[in-house]
C-alpha cells in the first residue's frame, strides 16, 4: 500500500510540526527510575515538624459517615461471644494479644465466660480414608487428543460498515526521518529463577503406578489424641452440656449461594422440570456400612477430623450429625489401597485384576469440601477482627466485615498459623505465602476502602521501618508516642495527630479513623510521594491498531473502530466525576507507524507516517493525546476512516517493538503514565528493532531445551519493558494470530508492566467478536492504578523474600508496576529471619503507591495479622489449600523458564509429599504405614496438585500450541486464588437439575466422565472456557426448552449462544451463563458439545479427575502415587 498516497490525501501543514526536531524527545533514553524518586515511600519521612496542621479529615468514598464504620462495641462483643472462634484460633494467649492488638480488644471485653472452649481429647484431625475397593468405573482412557482450543463458532455479530471516506484534503506533511539503525543485541534471553525447593526426583510416572499389597488395613480404630493436638470438642458438633448455644439459632438457614444440602445426596428430581433424568448413581455419596446410622456420610466435612475452620458453637449446620466428639471411632476413615484385596477382584476384567481399585467416592471430594464450606461459613459475615482466622473458601459466597484486618478479597494466606521457627518451617515445607490483590473489586454491599487525608504532612509512619499507621501500632505514654508493630521502634506522635487514650489504652478517636480501626484504607499521598516531586498529570490511553492484511481481512479493524466510538465514553472516572480525566491517542501500523492528530480544532484528523522505525519518536505533541469529549467529532471521523483507508491493503508484514517504543515516547513527551492497547495479528517479521523469527519447535517438548519455548527470543523486549516500567507505561496486548506469533516474546513487555494479554486465535469478527468486545470493554473500564510501587512490610521474624506476578523488580523489596488493575494478584513468599513469638503473632502490611485515573497520588494499605505456633498441628489446622495451589502454580510456571517441565513436576510432587509426610509423622495418630492420612485442611492437595501437573503448561497434549502454553503461563502468573481454583479444577454444573424457581445454581459435580449422565445436560467452566455438554438420552422436552429443536440430533453444536426462548429453563440457563461470565475477568465463549461428537474430546480435557490424553494421571492413580511418595519419605 502506498503510504505516500495516504499522506497526500490526509496531511495538512500544522503549526509546530516543522519544529518538532527541536523537542528533545527524540533520543531521550531514560534509565530505570531510581527508588529515590519515591523518597518518602522508601526513605526518610519528611514533614515531622510539629506544625499545627489540621486534624486529618476523613474522606469516605461512599456516602456513609466514617464514624459508622465499625459497629458498636457492644454488638461486636456479643457476636464474638457467640462464636468464640477468635479465642479458639488464638489460643490462651489472649491477654498478651490484647496488649498488642487494640483492634480485637474492643471486641473482646473482659469477662468472657464462654470465650474458651473446653479442650478435650479428640481424634486426630486427619483424614482417614476408607478401604473401599469397589470397582471403579472411570472410563476415562480418552485416547483421542483434544483438537486445538480455538474454534470458530458464533452467531453473526453485525458490525456497521463504515461508509465515510477519508476526504482528500490538504497537502502532504510526510517527511522521511532517517536515523541510524539501532544496534540490536541478541544475547541469551534471561532465564527466570529456578524453583525454590529443588528435590531429587523420584520418577515413577503416576499413570503407571501399581500399589504394592502390603500392610494391613485398619478401620474404625479408636485413637488417643495425638501429642500436642488439643482441640475444642465443640468443633465436632453441638456444644457440650452446659455450653452456650445462644446467639446462633439452629433454624437459621445459611444464606449462601447454594441452599443447604444436608448430606449432599443427589438432589431429588426437580419439581416442575420437564424431562428431568435422575443423575447417575455415582453422584451420591455412599454411606459406609461401618458408619453409625445418624446421617453420617463418609464425605462429610468433619467426618475425617475437624472441620476445615473451627467454628465452635456453630450448631446450625451440624444438627443432623450429633456427637462426633463422643464417638471418635466413627470418624476414622482410612484409605489403604495397598492392604485389602478387593472384594470385587473376581468381577474385574482380567487386565484390572493386578490393580486394586479405589472407590472414587471414598477419596476426598472437592465438591463436598466446597459445599460444606458454603453451608458452614456462607451464612454469617466473616469479621476480620480476630488474628489468624482462616477465611471461608473462595467458592463460598460470604460478606466480609473489616474489623482491623484486611478482607480475604485483598489478602489470602496459605497458612494462618506461622511456625515460630525456621526449623519448623523447613520441616513441614508448607510455603508461607500470601496472595495479595491490592485493588480487588468488592461486592456492592462492602464499602470500598476509605480515603484518609492527613494534609500536607502526609501519612503517619514509623520513624524507622516506615510502616504506615495501622491498627497494630500501640499508643503509649498517654498517646504521645506509638510503638511500631513491625520493628518495635517508638515514634513521637505529631501534635496534630495527638489523641488521648481511654482506660483500655485505645485512642479516643479509634472508630473515627480508618487507619486505627480497619485492615484496609487509603492515604492521599503528598507531593513527596510523586516522581520527581511533581504532582502527576492524568494518565493517557493509546490505542495502537495493526492495519496489516490479516487484521483487515478478519474484520478486526472494522469491528474495533466501530466499537471504540462508544467505548470511549466509558473510560475510568474518579468517583462521581462527570468525565474521565484520561486522554486518548491513536496509532495505526503495519511496517510503518501512522500517528493521528485529532485536535478538537481540526475539521479532519491528520495522519503522520513514520517509516524509519529504527529509532522511534513521536512526530507530534499537540493534538496526539486529547480529551475525548473535546475531540469527539475528529475522533469519530478518524475511526470511520481507518477501516476504509486500509481496506485494500496488501501489506502483510508488521513491526512490534517500535509500536511499544512509540507509545512509550508519546507518554514520555506528555509527561504522564498510561496504558497502550495494542491490537496485533502477526509475528513481527519486518526489519525493525524487536524483529522476531519463527522459532517454534514442538520437538523440544519433554527435552532439557523445552524451557526455551517459554523464554523470549531476544532481550530487546526485556530492556524495553524496563524502560516502560520506569515511565509508568503499561502495555495491554490483544493478539489475533493465525499462526505462531511467539507469545512468550511478544507478551514479555505486557507481563512486566502489569498489563494483560488476550488471545483470539483464528479470529473472525462474526464468530469471535462478542468475546473480544466484552474483553475490551472490561479491560478499558476496569479500576486501575498507574505508576505503582508495592512494598510488603512484616513484623520482626519473617520477611517477604519472593514475589510472583506481572511486574518488574529492580531491587529485592519494591514490586514495580507500570500499572496494576483490579484483577491482578501478586503472590508473596515469606521466610524466617528470626524466631516468631506466639504472643505477638506476625503482621503483614502491604502498601501500594499508585496514581489514580484522575492523576491523584494515593497509598492503599492492607494489613493482616497472623498467629504463630510452636506445634505443627496448629499450622496444619489453619491452612488454605487453594492458596497453596496458587503458590505452586506460580512457582512451577516460573520454574519452567529455567528447568525441564519434568523437573518442575517432580519438584511440586516432592514438596507436596514432604508437606503431607511431615503431617503424618508429627501430627497424625500412630497407625499403619500403609494408611494414607491427610490433614483436613489439605485433603484436596493431591487432587488439585494433579490438576496443576496435568495442565498444558507442564504436560502438554500433542495438539496444544507453543503459543497457547506461553499464553496460559502468563495468564496464570497473575491470577488470584479464586481464578486458579476454578481454572485448575473446573466447575461442572448439572443443568438438568437446576431449580428454575430459585436464584441458586445446582450443586456442582466432580469433574469426571463417570459422573455424567447420558440423560443430562452439564455446564462446565474454568474462567477461560465455557461448555454445555448434552447427553444423547436427554429428554426431548428439555432439549426443546433450551435449544428449540425437537431432538438431540437436531442440536446445532456450532451455535455459540443459546436461543432466547420464553420458558423458565431457557431463561434460567441463560441467566446462569450470564452470571458465570460476570464472575470472571475474561469473557468465555460458549461451546456446545454433544455426547460422542468429535468435539467431545476437547470437553473431556477438562474432566480433571480422569486420566488425560497427554498421559496425566487420574485422581485415583495420582493419590496412590502420592501415597507411595509419602511412604518413601517416612521410611
Ligand atoms: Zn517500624
Amino acid at each position: 500500500m502506498n503510504q505516500q498516497g495516504h499522506m497526500e490525501s490526509y496531511g495538512q501543514p500544522q503549526p509546530g510540526y516543522q519544529g518538532y526536531q527541536q523537542f528533545a524527545y527524540n533520543n531521550q533514553h531514560t534509565a530505570g527510575v531510581p527508588t529515590s524518586q519515591y523518597g518518602p515511600y522508601n526513605g526518610p519521612v519528611q514533614g515531622y515538624e510539629p506544625t499545627a496542621a489540621p486534624q486529618g479529615p476523613l474522606r469516605p468514598t461512599s456516602g456513609a459517615p466514617p464514624t459508622s464504620l465499625p459497629p458498636s462495641t457492644a454488638a461486636q462483643s456479643t457476636a464474638y461471644n457467640q462464636y468464640g472462634q477468635g479465642d479458639i484460633q488464638n489460643g490462651p494467649a489472649m491477654t498478651d494479644q490484647m496488649q498488642r492488638f487494640p483492634v480485637s480488644q474492643s471486641y473482646m471485653p473482659g469477662g468472657q465466660p464462654i470465650a474458651y472452649q473446653q479442650y478435650a481429647p479428640s481424634p486426630s484431625n486427619a483424614q482417614h480414608l476408607p478401604n473401599q475397593m469397589a470397582a471403579m468405573q472411570i472410563s476415562g482412557s480418552t485416547s483421542n487428543a483434544p483438537p486445538p482450543v480455538s474454534q470458530s463458532y458464533g452467531p453473526p455479530t453485525s458490525h456497521r460498515q463504515t461508509t465515510a471516506s477519508f476526504p482528500p484534503t490538504g497537502p502532504a506533511v510526510y517527511t522521511q526521518y532517517s536515523t541510524p539503525l539501532q544496534n540490536i543485541s541478541s544475547s541469551i534471553p534471561q532465564a527466570g529463577n529456578p524453583p525454590q525447593h529443588p528435590f531429587p526426583g523420584q520418577t515413577v510416572p503416576a499413570s503407571t503406578y501399581t500399589s504394592p499389597p502390603t500392610s494391613t488395613g485398619l478401620t474404625g480404630m479408636n485413637l488417643p489424641p495425638p501429642p500436642g493436638v488439643s482441640r475444642p470438642t465443640a468443633m465436632h458438633g453441638p456444644p457440650l452440656p452446659g455450653q452456650s448455644q445462644t446467639g446462633f439459632p439452629p433454624s437459621q438457614p445459611p444464606t449462601g449461594h447454594y441452599p443447604p444440602q444436608p448430606n449432599h445426596r443427589p438432589a431429588a428430581p426437580q419439581t416442575g422440570m420437564p424431562g428431568v433424568v435422575p443423575g447417575p448413581p455415582t453422584q451420591g455419596f455412599q454411606v459406609h456400612p461401618t458408619q453409625p446410622s445418624q446421617g453420617f456420610i463418609p464425605q462429610q466435612n468433619g467426618s475425617f477430623g475437624q472441620m476445615r475452620a473451627p467454628q465452635p458453637n456453630y450448631a446450625a449446620p451440624y444438627t443432623g450429625t450429633p456427637s462426633y466428639s463422643s464417638q471418635p471411632q466413627s470418624q476414622q476413615k482410612r484409605l489403604d489401597p495397598d492392604s485389602i484385596p478387593s472384594p470385587q477382584l473376581n468381577e474385574l476384567p482380567p487386565q484390572q485384576k493386578t490393580r486394586h481399585r479405589i472407590d472414587p467416592d471414598a477419596i476426598p471430594s472437592p465438591i463436598q469440601v466446597i459445599e460444606d464450606d458454603k453451608s458452614n461459613r456462607g451464612s454469617e459475615p466473616f469479621s476480620t477482627g480476630v488474628r489468624g482466622q482462616v477465611p471461608p473458601l473462595v467458592t463460598t459466597d460470604f460478606v466480609v466485615k473489616d474489623q482491623g484486618n484486611s478482607s480475604p478479597r485483598f489478602i489470602r494466606c496459605a497458612a494462618y498459623n506461622l511456625p515460630c521457627t525456621s526449623d519448623m518451617a523447613k520441616q513441614c515445607q508448607v510455603p508461607l505465602t500470601a496472595v495479595i490483590k491490592p485493588l480487588a473489586t468488592l461486592p456492592a454491599d462492602e464499602a470500598p476502602p476509605y480515603i484518609v487525608d492527613h494534609g500536607e504532612t502526609g501519612p503517619i509512619r514509623c520513624n524507622r521501618c516506615k510502616a504506615y499507621m495501622c491498627p497494630y501500632m500501640q499508643f503509649i505514654e498517654g498517646g504521645r508516642r506509638f510503638q511500631c508493630a513491625f520493628c518495635s521502634c517508638v515514634t513521637e506522635v505529631l501534635p496534630h495527630y495527638f489523641q488521648h487514650l481511654d482506660h483500655t489504652g485505645k485512642r479516643m478517636d479509634y472508630y473515627d479513623r480508618p487507619e486505627l480501626s480497619l485492615g484496609s484504607y487509603e492515604f492521599l499521598a503528598t507531593v513527596d510521594y510523586c516522581k520527581n516531586n511533581k504532582i502527576p498529570n492524568p494518565p493517557a490511553f493509546i490505542f495502537m491498531i495493526d492495519v496489516s492484511y490479516n487484521a483487515l481481512k478478519s474484520g478486526l479493524v472494522h469491528l474495533l473502530c466501530e466499537e471504540l466510538k462508544t467505548l470511549l465514553d466509558y473510560l475510568p472516572r474518579e468517583g462521581n466525576a462527570e468525565e474521565s480525566a484520561i486522554r486518548v491517542g491513536f496509532v495505526t501500523y503495519n511496517k510503518v507507524l501512522h500517528f493521528y492528530n485529532v485536535k478538537s480544532s481540526l475539521a479532519q484528523p491528520q495522519m503522520m507516517v513514520v517509516s524509519d522505525i529504527a529509532d522511534m519518536f513521536v512526530p507530534l505533541l499537540d493534538g496526539f493525546l486529547v480529551n475525548v469529549n473535546e475531540s469527539r467529532a475528529v475522533i469519530n471521523s478518524l475511526l470511520e476512516q481507518i477501516p476504509e483507508m486500509f481496506g485494500d491493503t496488501r501489506e502483510t508484514e508488521t513491526v512490534f517493538g517500535p509500536v511499544i517504543q512509540a507509545g512509550l515516547e508519546a507518554l514520555k513527551a506528555a509527561e504522564c503514565a498510561g496504558k497502550l492497547f495494542i491490537f496485533h495479528s502477526t509475528l513481527p517479521l519486518a526489519e525493525a528493532p524487536g524483529k522476531l523469527k519463527n522459532r517454534d519447535d514442538k520437538k523440544l517438548i519433554n527435552t532439557d531445551k523445552e524451557k526455551v519455548l517459554f523464554q523470549p527470543q531476544t532481550n530487546f523486549y526485556s530492556n524495553l519493558a524496563k524502560e516502560c516500567v520506569a515511565r509508568g507505561c503499561c502495555v495491554d496486548l490483544f493478539l489475533f494470530p493465525n499462526q505462531y506469533v511467539d507469545v512468550a516474546t511478544l507478551g514479555l513487555v505486557t507481563y512486566q508492566t502489569g498489563g494483560s494479554v488476550y488471545k483470539y486465535t483464528y479470529f473472525q469478527a462474526q464468530a469471535d467478536g462478542e468475546r473480544f468486545l466484552n474483553d475490551l470493554h472490561r479491560d478499558v473500564r476496569k479500576v486501575i492504578g498507574f505508576d505503582s510501587v508495592m512494598r510488603v512490610r512484616t513484623s520482626t521474624g519473617i520477611r517477604a523474600t519472593d514475589f510472583f506476578g506481572s511486574f518488574y523488580m529492580s531491587n529485592t523489596t519494591d514490586v514495580e508496576l507500570a500499572a496494576l488493575d483490579c484483577d491482578k494478584a501478586i503472590t508473596v513468599e515469606f521466610k524466617h529471619d528470626d524466631k516468631l513469638n506466639e504472643d505477638n503473632g506476625a503482621q503483614i502490611q502491604c502498601a501500594l503507591l499508585y496514581t489514580s485515573c484522575s492523576g491523584q497520588r494515593r497509598l492503599r494499605i492492607h494489613n493482616l495479622s497472623l498467629n504463630c505456633c510452636t506445634q505443627l498441628a496448629d499450622l496444619y489446622r489453619n491452612c488454605e489449600t487453594d492458596t497453596l495451589i496458587n503458590y505452586f502454580v506460580k512457582l512451577a510456571y516460573r520454574g519452567v523458564l529455567s528447568n525441564p517441565t519434568k523437573t518442575v513436576r517432580e519438584t511440586l510432587i516432592n514438596q507436596s509429599a514432604q508437606i503431607l509426610a511431615c503431617y503424618r509423622k508429627n501430627c497424625a495418630s500412630p497407625s499403619s504405614a500403609g494408611q494414607l492420612i491427610l490433614p483436613e485442611c489439605m485433603k484436596l492437595l493431591p487432587v488439585y496438585l494433579n490438576c496443576v501437573l496435568k495442565n498444558d503448561v507442564l504436560q502438554p497434549s500433542a495438539e496444544v500450541s507453543t503459543d497457547d502454553r506461553a499464553y496460559t503461563r502468563q495468564l496464570a502468573i497473575s491470577m488470584d486464588v479464586a481464578e486458579t481454583s476454578v481454572f485448575f479444577y473446573p466447575r461442572l454444573l448439572p443443568v438438568h437439575k437446576m431449580d428454575v424457581d430459585s436464584d441458586d445454581f445446582p450443586v456442582a459435580i466432580r469433574c469426571s466422565e463417570e459422573r455424567l449422565s447420558k440423560g443430562g445436560i452439564y455446564l462446565l467452566e474454568n474462567g477461560l472456557n465455557l461448555f454445555i455438554w448434552v447427553g444423547m438420552n436427554t429428554q426431548h422436552d428439555l432439549i426443546q426448552s433450551i435449544f428449540n429443536v425437537q431432538s438431540f440430533g437436531q442440536i446445532d453444536s456450532a451455535m455459540s449462544a443459546l436461543p432466547l426462548l420464553d420458558n423458565p429453563y431457557s431463561k434460567k440457563l441463560r441467566s446462569m451463563v450470564d452470571m458465570i461470565r460476570a464472575q470472571r475477568p475474561r469473557f468465555m465463549k460458549l461451546m456446545i458439545v454433544k455426547q460422542d461428537d468429535k468435539m467431545e474430546v476437547l470437553f473431556k480435557h477438562f474432566l480433571m479427575e480422569d486420566k488425560s490424553a497427554s498421559g496425566g494421571a487420574s485422581y485415583v492413580d495420582f493419590l496412590c502415587h502420592m501415597h507411595k511418595e509419602i511412604r518413601q519419605l517416612l521410611s
